[in-house]
Protein backbone atom coordinates (compact mmCIF):
# COMPACT_ATOMS: atom_id res chain seq x y z
CA UNK A 1 0.00 0.00 0.00
CA UNK A 2 3.37 1.87 -0.16
CA UNK A 3 2.81 4.83 -2.65
CA UNK A 4 5.59 6.90 -4.40
CA UNK A 5 7.07 9.54 -2.04
CA UNK A 6 5.42 12.93 -2.66
CA UNK A 7 8.18 15.22 -4.86
CA UNK A 8 8.25 17.60 -1.55
CA UNK A 9 9.04 14.60 0.44
CA UNK A 10 11.51 12.79 -1.21
CA UNK A 11 15.11 14.08 0.34
CA UNK A 12 17.71 13.56 -2.07
CA UNK A 13 20.91 11.27 -1.36
CA UNK A 14 23.15 14.05 -0.06
CA UNK A 15 20.14 15.00 2.55
CA UNK A 16 19.83 11.56 4.25
CA UNK A 17 20.26 12.15 7.96
CA UNK A 18 24.06 12.11 9.16
CA UNK A 19 22.96 9.48 11.92
CA UNK A 20 23.56 6.26 11.09
CA UNK A 21 21.19 3.75 9.93
CA UNK A 22 18.14 3.19 12.37
CA UNK A 23 15.06 2.31 11.94
CA UNK A 24 12.13 3.39 14.79
CA UNK A 25 9.08 1.26 15.16
CA UNK A 26 5.75 2.08 16.16
CA UNK A 27 3.63 -0.08 18.36
CA UNK A 28 5.32 -3.30 19.91
CA UNK A 29 1.90 -5.66 18.85
CA UNK A 30 2.97 -8.92 16.73
CA UNK A 31 3.97 -7.10 13.70
CA UNK A 32 6.57 -4.57 15.83
CA UNK A 33 8.04 -7.40 17.45
CA UNK A 34 7.79 -9.21 14.56
CA UNK A 35 9.66 -7.05 12.55
CA UNK A 36 12.33 -6.03 15.40
CA UNK A 37 13.31 -10.12 15.22
CA UNK A 38 13.82 -9.64 11.31
CA UNK A 39 15.52 -6.91 11.92
CA UNK A 40 18.02 -8.43 14.63
CA UNK A 41 18.51 -11.32 12.41
CA UNK A 42 19.78 -8.72 9.59
CA UNK A 43 22.04 -6.68 12.10
CA UNK A 44 20.09 -3.59 10.91
CA UNK A 45 19.35 -0.57 13.82
CA UNK A 46 16.45 -0.14 15.16
CA UNK A 47 14.15 0.71 18.55
CA UNK A 48 10.34 -0.07 19.26
CA UNK A 49 8.41 2.26 21.19
CA UNK A 50 5.28 1.09 22.75
CA UNK A 51 2.61 2.91 24.36
CA UNK A 52 1.25 0.32 27.05
CA UNK A 53 3.51 -1.42 29.76
CA UNK A 54 2.71 -5.17 28.32
CA UNK A 55 4.04 -6.00 24.85
CA UNK A 56 1.73 -7.98 22.46
CA UNK A 57 -0.96 -5.18 21.30
CA UNK A 58 -4.10 -7.15 20.75
CA UNK A 59 -2.54 -10.44 21.87
CA UNK A 60 -3.79 -10.52 25.42
CA UNK A 61 -4.03 -14.35 27.28
CA UNK A 62 -4.50 -14.42 31.39
CA UNK A 63 -5.06 -17.52 33.54
CA UNK A 64 -8.33 -16.49 35.34
CA UNK A 65 -9.12 -19.29 38.19
CA UNK A 66 -6.44 -21.57 36.43
CA UNK A 67 -7.45 -21.42 33.34
CA UNK A 68 -6.49 -19.82 30.27
CA UNK A 69 -8.33 -16.97 28.17
CA UNK A 70 -7.29 -15.11 25.16
CA UNK A 71 -8.84 -11.86 24.68
CA UNK A 72 -7.55 -11.61 20.54
CA UNK A 73 -6.89 -13.94 18.50
CA UNK A 74 -7.37 -17.48 20.12
CA UNK A 75 -5.45 -19.42 17.61
CA UNK A 76 -2.79 -19.35 14.52
CA UNK A 77 -2.47 -21.41 11.73
CA UNK A 78 0.88 -22.63 11.38
CA UNK A 79 2.35 -21.08 7.94
CA UNK A 80 6.08 -21.29 7.20
CA UNK A 81 6.55 -17.80 8.73
CA UNK A 82 4.48 -18.82 11.79
CA UNK A 83 6.39 -22.67 11.71
CA UNK A 84 10.10 -20.42 11.68
CA UNK A 85 9.38 -17.98 14.49
CA UNK A 86 7.96 -21.20 16.97
CA UNK A 87 11.52 -23.11 15.75
CA UNK A 88 13.51 -19.73 16.23
CA UNK A 89 11.63 -18.83 19.67
CA UNK A 90 12.07 -22.58 21.01
CA UNK A 91 8.88 -22.94 21.51
CA UNK A 92 7.81 -26.01 19.34
CA UNK A 93 6.98 -28.25 22.63
CA UNK A 94 4.72 -25.42 24.37
CA UNK A 95 2.11 -25.22 21.15
CA UNK A 96 -1.49 -26.86 21.67
CA UNK A 97 -2.73 -28.59 18.06
CA UNK A 98 -6.15 -27.90 17.37
CA UNK A 99 -6.87 -31.36 16.05
CA UNK A 100 -7.54 -30.85 11.88
CA UNK A 101 -11.33 -33.12 11.84
CA UNK A 102 -13.45 -30.95 14.83
CA UNK A 103 -16.28 -30.09 13.00
CA UNK A 104 -17.66 -26.30 12.99
CA UNK A 105 -21.18 -25.36 12.98
CA UNK A 106 -23.31 -22.69 12.11
CA UNK A 107 -26.25 -22.00 14.02
CA UNK A 108 -29.81 -21.81 11.66
CA UNK A 109 -33.38 -22.24 12.80
CA UNK A 110 -32.41 -22.86 16.35
CA UNK A 111 -30.15 -25.28 16.05
CA UNK A 112 -26.11 -25.52 15.41
CA UNK A 113 -25.72 -27.92 11.83
CA UNK A 114 -22.08 -29.05 10.54
CA UNK A 115 -20.26 -27.01 8.24
CA UNK A 116 -19.49 -28.84 5.14
CA UNK A 117 -15.93 -28.99 4.10
CA UNK A 118 -15.98 -31.73 1.49
CA UNK A 119 -18.34 -32.65 -1.45
CA UNK A 120 -20.18 -35.45 0.62
CA UNK A 121 -20.46 -33.32 3.30
CA UNK A 122 -22.24 -30.71 0.83
CA UNK A 123 -25.13 -33.32 -0.58
CA UNK A 124 -25.81 -33.95 2.80
CA UNK A 125 -26.21 -30.66 4.79
CA UNK A 126 -28.87 -29.24 6.43
CA UNK A 127 -27.81 -25.89 6.05
CA UNK A 128 -29.15 -25.95 2.51
CA UNK A 129 -32.25 -26.95 1.66
CA UNK A 130 -32.37 -28.67 -2.09
CA UNK A 131 -33.40 -25.83 -3.98
CA UNK A 132 -30.62 -24.42 -2.31
CA UNK A 133 -28.42 -26.72 -3.30
CA UNK A 134 -29.48 -27.05 -6.39
CA UNK A 135 -28.39 -23.26 -6.42
CA UNK A 136 -25.01 -23.89 -6.31
CA UNK A 137 -24.40 -25.67 -9.15
CA UNK A 138 -24.63 -22.61 -11.18
CA UNK A 139 -21.56 -20.65 -10.05
CA UNK A 140 -19.68 -22.03 -12.26
CA UNK A 141 -21.49 -20.58 -14.95
CA UNK A 142 -21.08 -16.90 -13.23
CA UNK A 143 -18.28 -14.51 -13.67
CA UNK A 144 -15.51 -13.14 -11.68
CA UNK A 145 -16.24 -10.41 -9.69
CA UNK A 146 -16.32 -6.81 -10.60
CA UNK A 147 -14.25 -4.24 -9.42
CA UNK A 148 -17.32 -2.66 -7.45
CA UNK A 149 -18.82 -5.76 -6.10
CA UNK A 150 -19.84 -6.10 -2.72
CA UNK A 151 -18.60 -9.72 -0.91
CA UNK A 152 -22.38 -9.96 -0.53
CA UNK A 153 -23.17 -9.10 -3.90
CA UNK A 154 -20.51 -11.48 -5.52
CA UNK A 155 -21.36 -14.22 -2.92
CA UNK A 156 -25.64 -13.88 -3.82
CA UNK A 157 -24.69 -13.83 -7.09
CA UNK A 158 -22.29 -17.17 -7.42
CA UNK A 159 -24.50 -19.02 -4.90
CA UNK A 160 -27.58 -17.86 -4.63
CA UNK A 161 -29.14 -15.91 -1.00
CA UNK A 162 -29.76 -19.07 0.95
CA UNK A 163 -25.82 -20.17 0.48
CA UNK A 164 -24.89 -16.50 1.47
CA UNK A 165 -26.75 -15.98 4.78
CA UNK A 166 -26.72 -19.72 5.66
CA UNK A 167 -22.97 -20.19 5.21
CA UNK A 168 -20.65 -18.06 3.80
CA UNK A 169 -21.80 -14.31 4.99
CA UNK A 170 -21.75 -15.56 8.68
CA UNK A 171 -18.18 -17.73 7.94
CA UNK A 172 -16.43 -15.14 5.97
CA UNK A 173 -17.73 -12.26 7.40
CA UNK A 174 -17.28 -13.81 11.23
CA UNK A 175 -13.19 -13.03 10.44
CA UNK A 176 -13.48 -9.29 10.37
CA UNK A 177 -16.80 -8.76 12.40
CA UNK A 178 -17.77 -7.64 9.49
CA UNK A 179 -20.96 -7.47 7.51
CA UNK A 180 -20.16 -8.51 3.87
CA UNK A 181 -22.64 -6.04 2.44
CA UNK A 182 -20.23 -3.30 2.92
CA UNK A 183 -17.08 -5.06 2.06
CA UNK A 184 -15.65 -4.53 -1.99
CA UNK A 185 -14.23 -8.43 -3.00
CA UNK A 186 -11.25 -6.22 -4.37
CA UNK A 187 -9.73 -5.49 -0.63
CA UNK A 188 -10.84 -8.39 0.95
CA UNK A 189 -12.10 -11.82 -0.22
CA UNK A 190 -10.18 -11.33 -3.92
CA UNK A 191 -6.55 -12.23 -1.69
CA UNK A 192 -9.05 -15.15 0.45
CA UNK A 193 -9.63 -16.76 -2.88
CA UNK A 194 -5.85 -16.71 -3.86
CA UNK A 195 -5.17 -18.37 -0.86
CA UNK A 196 -7.34 -21.08 -1.34
CA UNK A 197 -5.75 -21.99 -5.13
CA UNK A 198 -9.32 -20.98 -6.52
CA UNK A 199 -8.97 -18.98 -9.21
CA UNK A 200 -12.80 -19.06 -11.75
CA UNK A 201 -15.14 -21.08 -9.92
CA UNK A 202 -15.21 -21.02 -6.36
CA UNK A 203 -17.72 -24.58 -6.46
CA UNK A 204 -14.80 -26.34 -8.68
CA UNK A 205 -12.22 -25.13 -5.63
CA UNK A 206 -14.58 -27.05 -3.24
CA UNK A 207 -14.63 -29.92 -5.42
CA UNK A 208 -10.75 -30.50 -5.91
CA UNK A 209 -10.38 -30.07 -2.50
CA UNK A 210 -9.17 -26.32 -1.89
CA UNK A 211 -10.57 -25.93 1.11
CA UNK A 212 -9.84 -29.76 3.03
CA UNK A 213 -9.11 -28.28 6.06
CA UNK A 214 -6.60 -31.55 6.34
CA UNK A 215 -4.30 -29.83 3.45
CA UNK A 216 -4.30 -26.60 4.91
CA UNK A 217 -1.69 -25.62 7.78
CA UNK A 218 -2.72 -27.12 11.54
CA UNK A 219 -4.04 -24.11 13.85
CA UNK A 220 -2.09 -23.95 17.08
CA UNK A 221 -2.23 -21.75 19.96
CA UNK A 222 0.36 -22.28 23.19
CA UNK A 223 0.00 -23.76 27.05
CA UNK A 224 -0.16 -20.43 28.44
CA UNK A 225 -2.10 -19.05 25.21
CA UNK A 226 -0.97 -16.64 22.39
CA UNK A 227 0.48 -13.95 24.57
CA UNK A 228 3.24 -17.07 25.27
CA UNK A 229 4.23 -15.91 21.48
CA UNK A 230 4.24 -12.44 22.10
CA UNK A 231 6.00 -12.80 25.45
CA UNK A 232 8.59 -14.93 23.40
CA UNK A 233 8.96 -12.71 20.84
CA UNK A 234 9.70 -9.66 23.44
CA UNK A 235 12.34 -11.49 25.60
CA UNK A 236 14.22 -11.96 21.84
CA UNK A 237 14.47 -8.11 21.19
CA UNK A 238 13.78 -6.67 24.80
CA UNK A 239 16.80 -4.30 24.48
CA UNK A 240 15.12 -3.14 21.66
CA UNK A 241 11.89 -2.57 23.01
CA UNK A 242 10.87 0.61 25.32
CA UNK A 243 7.69 0.22 26.75
CA UNK A 244 5.50 2.81 28.31
CA UNK A 245 7.16 4.98 25.61
CA UNK A 246 4.09 6.88 23.43
CA UNK A 247 5.35 8.01 20.43
CA UNK A 248 3.93 11.27 20.28
CA UNK A 249 5.16 13.28 17.38
CA UNK A 250 6.83 12.78 13.77
CA UNK A 251 9.41 15.64 12.77
CA UNK A 252 10.90 15.94 9.39
CA UNK A 253 14.72 16.32 10.06
CA UNK A 254 16.28 19.20 7.54
CA UNK A 255 19.43 16.96 6.61
CA UNK A 256 16.85 14.64 5.48
CA UNK A 257 15.10 11.48 7.87
CA UNK A 258 12.99 11.98 10.72
CA UNK A 259 13.09 12.56 14.54
CA UNK A 260 11.00 10.51 16.97
CA UNK A 261 9.73 12.06 19.94
CA UNK A 262 8.32 10.12 22.39
CA UNK A 263 7.07 9.80 25.95
CA UNK A 264 9.18 12.66 28.43
CA UNK A 265 10.05 14.82 25.42
CA UNK A 266 13.07 12.56 24.51
CA UNK A 267 14.02 12.47 20.88
CA UNK A 268 15.47 9.57 18.63
CA UNK A 269 16.79 10.46 15.10
CA UNK A 270 15.56 7.65 12.28
CA UNK A 271 16.12 7.55 8.95
CA UNK A 272 12.62 5.24 8.70
CA UNK A 273 9.85 5.07 10.52
CA UNK A 274 7.69 2.15 10.53
CA UNK A 275 3.32 2.30 11.95
CA UNK A 276 2.77 -0.63 13.55
CA UNK A 277 0.00 0.74 15.16
CA UNK A 278 -3.91 0.80 14.63
CA UNK A 279 -5.27 3.49 11.82
CA UNK A 280 -6.47 6.73 14.58
CA UNK A 281 -2.86 6.50 15.89
CA UNK A 282 -0.86 6.50 12.92
CA UNK A 283 -3.39 9.19 11.73
CA UNK A 284 -2.72 12.02 14.34
CA UNK A 285 1.11 10.97 14.17
CA UNK A 286 0.86 11.83 10.10
CA UNK A 287 -0.78 14.96 10.69
CA UNK A 288 1.84 17.64 10.39
CA UNK A 289 4.26 15.81 7.69
CA UNK A 290 2.08 14.15 5.60
CA UNK A 291 -2.03 15.34 6.07
CA UNK A 292 -3.02 13.58 3.02
CA UNK A 293 -2.18 10.35 4.01
CA UNK A 294 -3.61 10.77 7.54
CA UNK A 295 -6.84 11.69 6.39
CA UNK A 296 -6.86 8.74 4.79
CA UNK A 297 -6.24 6.94 7.76
CA UNK A 298 -8.55 8.94 9.57
CA UNK A 299 -11.66 7.56 7.66
CA UNK A 300 -11.10 3.66 8.24
CA UNK A 301 -13.87 2.42 10.14
CA UNK A 302 -13.49 -0.47 12.52
CA UNK A 303 -15.57 -3.06 14.09
CA UNK A 304 -16.01 -2.83 17.59
CA UNK A 305 -16.47 -6.16 19.09
CA UNK A 306 -17.01 -7.87 22.69
CA UNK A 307 -15.44 -10.65 24.03
CA UNK A 308 -17.33 -12.81 26.52
CA UNK A 309 -15.51 -15.89 28.42
CA UNK A 310 -17.94 -18.37 29.38
CA UNK A 311 -16.94 -21.45 32.01
CA UNK A 312 -19.48 -24.29 30.45
CA UNK A 313 -20.63 -27.42 32.44
CA UNK A 314 -20.63 -29.15 29.83
CA UNK A 315 -18.16 -30.96 27.04
CA UNK A 316 -18.98 -30.04 23.53
CA UNK A 317 -17.26 -31.20 20.34
CA UNK A 318 -15.90 -29.17 17.61
CA UNK A 319 -14.78 -25.69 17.22
CA UNK A 320 -17.44 -23.19 18.15
CA UNK A 321 -19.94 -22.44 16.08
CA UNK A 322 -21.51 -18.60 13.51
CA UNK A 323 -24.64 -17.52 13.35
CA UNK A 324 -26.55 -17.30 10.61
CA UNK A 325 -28.01 -14.11 8.98
CA UNK A 326 -31.83 -13.89 10.16
CA UNK A 327 -31.45 -15.54 13.54
CA UNK A 328 -32.95 -14.06 16.27
CA UNK A 329 -29.52 -13.86 18.35
CA UNK A 330 -26.83 -11.06 19.45
CA UNK A 331 -24.27 -14.15 19.84
CA UNK A 332 -21.88 -13.85 16.42
CA UNK A 333 -20.02 -16.88 17.11
CA UNK A 334 -19.03 -18.95 19.77
CA UNK A 335 -15.45 -20.79 20.17
CA UNK A 336 -15.12 -23.86 21.70
CA UNK A 337 -11.69 -23.38 23.32
CA UNK A 338 -12.36 -26.65 26.04
CA UNK A 339 -12.52 -28.91 22.49
CA UNK A 340 -10.22 -26.94 20.22
CA UNK A 341 -7.37 -26.48 22.66
CA UNK A 342 -8.39 -28.62 25.62
CA UNK A 343 -9.15 -25.80 27.87
CA UNK A 344 -11.05 -27.10 30.40
CA UNK A 345 -14.71 -25.43 29.69
CA UNK A 346 -13.63 -22.32 28.32
CA UNK A 347 -16.20 -20.89 25.58
CA UNK A 348 -15.51 -17.54 23.91
CA UNK A 349 -18.23 -15.80 22.76
CA UNK A 350 -18.07 -13.14 20.29
CA UNK A 351 -20.42 -10.09 19.92
CA UNK A 352 -21.04 -7.23 18.09
CA UNK A 353 -19.34 -5.76 14.93
CA UNK A 354 -20.29 -3.86 11.97
CA UNK A 355 -24.26 -5.99 11.88
CA UNK A 356 -24.86 -4.94 15.36
CA UNK A 357 -22.20 -2.31 16.75
CA UNK A 358 -25.65 -0.59 19.02
CA UNK A 359 -24.25 -4.42 21.58
CA UNK A 360 -21.50 -2.15 22.50
CA UNK A 361 -23.48 0.44 24.37
CA UNK A 362 -24.71 -1.79 26.76
CA UNK A 363 -22.82 -2.63 30.16
CA UNK A 364 -20.73 -6.06 30.85
CA UNK A 365 -23.23 -7.52 32.92
CA UNK A 366 -25.73 -7.01 30.36
CA UNK A 367 -23.14 -8.23 27.30
CA UNK A 368 -22.77 -10.87 29.50
CA UNK A 369 -26.20 -12.07 30.67
CA UNK A 370 -26.71 -12.05 26.58
CA UNK A 371 -23.32 -14.44 26.04
CA UNK A 372 -24.22 -16.77 28.33
CA UNK A 373 -28.60 -16.66 28.21
CA UNK A 374 -28.21 -17.67 24.08
CA UNK A 375 -24.80 -20.32 24.73
CA UNK A 376 -27.41 -22.35 27.27
CA UNK A 377 -30.18 -21.57 25.05
CA UNK A 378 -28.68 -23.33 21.99
CA UNK A 379 -26.02 -25.89 23.47
CA UNK A 380 -27.98 -26.19 26.75
CA UNK A 381 -24.59 -26.37 28.76
CA UNK A 382 -25.31 -24.52 32.25
CA UNK A 383 -22.73 -21.20 32.27
CA UNK A 384 -21.06 -18.70 33.87
CA UNK A 385 -19.30 -15.38 32.70
CA UNK A 386 -16.40 -15.13 33.45
CA UNK A 387 -14.62 -11.95 31.97
CA UNK A 388 -16.25 -9.18 29.61
CA UNK A 389 -13.71 -7.64 27.32
CA UNK A 390 -14.21 -5.33 24.70
CA UNK A 391 -11.90 -5.18 21.49
CA UNK A 392 -11.75 -3.18 17.59
CA UNK A 393 -10.87 -4.61 14.41
CA UNK A 394 -10.44 -3.30 10.90
CA UNK A 395 -13.46 -3.43 9.42
CA UNK A 396 -11.88 -4.05 5.88
CA UNK A 397 -15.18 -2.24 4.43
CA UNK A 398 -15.48 0.00 1.72
CA UNK A 399 -13.77 2.61 3.74
CA UNK A 400 -10.51 0.85 2.52
CA UNK A 401 -11.13 2.83 -0.76
CA UNK A 402 -9.55 5.60 1.46
CA UNK A 403 -6.16 3.26 0.88
CA UNK A 404 -6.12 2.82 -2.57
CA UNK A 405 -4.08 5.91 -2.97
CA UNK A 406 -2.36 6.62 -0.29
CA UNK A 407 1.36 7.10 -0.70
CA UNK A 408 3.61 8.04 2.12
CA UNK A 409 6.87 10.36 2.31
CA UNK A 410 9.96 8.86 1.74
CA UNK A 411 11.54 6.81 4.95
CA UNK A 412 7.80 6.06 6.56
CA UNK A 413 6.07 2.50 5.84
CA UNK A 414 2.86 1.33 7.18
CA UNK A 415 2.98 -2.08 8.42
CA UNK A 416 -0.34 -2.44 10.02
CA UNK A 417 -3.36 -4.82 9.93
CA UNK A 418 -5.25 -2.47 7.95
CA UNK A 419 -2.36 -2.16 5.20
CA UNK A 420 -2.39 -5.64 4.73
CA UNK A 421 -3.50 -8.87 6.08
CA UNK A 422 -5.39 -8.87 9.78
CA UNK A 423 -4.64 -12.74 10.60
CA UNK A 424 -1.25 -13.46 11.99
CA UNK A 425 0.22 -15.78 9.86
CA UNK A 426 -0.07 -12.42 7.20
CA UNK A 427 1.10 -10.34 9.88
CA UNK A 428 4.45 -12.10 9.95
CA UNK A 429 4.92 -12.75 6.17
CA UNK A 430 4.23 -8.68 5.91
CA UNK A 431 6.95 -8.19 8.51
CA UNK A 432 9.66 -10.35 6.57
CA UNK A 433 9.32 -8.60 3.54
CA UNK A 434 9.68 -5.08 4.98
CA UNK A 435 12.78 -6.14 7.15
CA UNK A 436 14.12 -7.26 3.52
CA UNK A 437 13.01 -3.80 1.92
CA UNK A 438 14.62 -1.86 5.23
CA UNK A 439 17.70 -4.21 4.80
CA UNK A 440 17.74 -3.58 0.77
CA UNK A 441 17.41 0.44 1.61
CA UNK A 442 20.51 0.30 4.72
CA UNK A 443 22.57 -0.98 1.97
CA UNK A 444 22.00 1.48 -0.47
CA UNK A 445 22.20 4.58 2.49
C1 LIG B 1 -10.66 -10.27 18.84
C2 LIG B 1 -9.63 -10.62 17.79
C3 LIG B 1 -9.58 -11.91 17.32
C4 LIG B 1 -8.61 -12.26 16.36
N1 LIG B 1 -8.53 -13.56 15.95
C5 LIG B 1 -7.51 -13.96 15.16
C6 LIG B 1 -7.27 -15.34 14.92
O1 LIG B 1 -7.98 -16.21 15.42
N2 LIG B 1 -6.20 -15.68 14.14
C7 LIG B 1 -5.37 -14.75 13.60
O2 LIG B 1 -4.42 -15.11 12.91
N3 LIG B 1 -5.57 -13.42 13.83
C8 LIG B 1 -6.60 -13.01 14.60
N4 LIG B 1 -6.79 -11.68 14.88
C9 LIG B 1 -5.95 -10.67 14.18
C10 LIG B 1 -4.57 -10.45 14.80
O3 LIG B 1 -4.55 -10.85 16.13
C11 LIG B 1 -4.19 -8.96 14.72
O4 LIG B 1 -4.36 -8.46 13.40
C12 LIG B 1 -2.74 -8.72 15.12
O5 LIG B 1 -2.47 -9.30 16.38
C13 LIG B 1 -2.48 -7.21 15.14
O6 LIG B 1 -1.16 -6.99 15.57
P1 LIG B 1 -0.43 -5.60 15.31
O7 LIG B 1 0.88 -5.65 15.98
O8 LIG B 1 -0.45 -5.30 13.85
O9 LIG B 1 -1.38 -4.48 15.97
P2 LIG B 1 -1.75 -4.27 17.51
O10 LIG B 1 -1.85 -5.56 18.19
O11 LIG B 1 -2.92 -3.35 17.50
O12 LIG B 1 -0.48 -3.50 18.09
C14 LIG B 1 -0.27 -2.13 17.94
C15 LIG B 1 0.51 -1.63 19.17
O13 LIG B 1 0.77 -0.23 19.01
C16 LIG B 1 0.74 0.35 20.29
N5 LIG B 1 0.57 1.81 20.17
C17 LIG B 1 -0.56 2.51 19.92
N6 LIG B 1 -0.29 3.83 19.89
C18 LIG B 1 1.05 3.96 20.09
C19 LIG B 1 1.94 5.09 20.16
N7 LIG B 1 1.53 6.35 19.97
N8 LIG B 1 3.24 4.86 20.41
C20 LIG B 1 3.71 3.60 20.60
N9 LIG B 1 2.90 2.50 20.56
C21 LIG B 1 1.59 2.68 20.28
C22 LIG B 1 -0.45 -0.35 20.96
O14 LIG B 1 -0.39 -0.21 22.37
C23 LIG B 1 -0.24 -1.79 20.49
O15 LIG B 1 0.53 -2.54 21.39
C24 LIG B 1 -7.72 -11.29 15.85
C25 LIG B 1 -7.79 -9.98 16.32
C26 LIG B 1 -8.73 -9.64 17.30
C27 LIG B 1 -8.75 -8.23 17.84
Amino acid sequence: MEGPPTPAAAPSPSSRPQTAFMIGIVGAGITGLSLSIHLEERGIEHRVFEASSRPGGVIRSVRHEGRVLDFGPQRTRVTPPVGRLVKVLGLSDRTVSVPVDLPLYVLRGGRIRRVPFEPAGLVRTDLLSWRGKARLLLEPLTGGYDEEETVEGFLVRKFGREAYENLMGPLFGGLYGSDPGQMFVRHSLAETMEGFGVQRSILWGFLRGSFNRSAAPPAISFEDGMGELTSAMHRRVEGRVALEAPVEGIDRLEAGGWVLRHSGGDRLEVTDVVLTLPAEGASRLLGPVAPDAAARLDRLRYNRLAVVHLLGDCSLHGLGYQVAYGEPRRTRGVTWNASALGRDGIYTAFLGGARDPALLTLDDAEIGAIASGEFEDITGCSTRVLQVSRTRVPSWDRSWVAMEDLSLPAGIHLCSNYESRVGIPGRLARTEAMAEVLAASSGTR
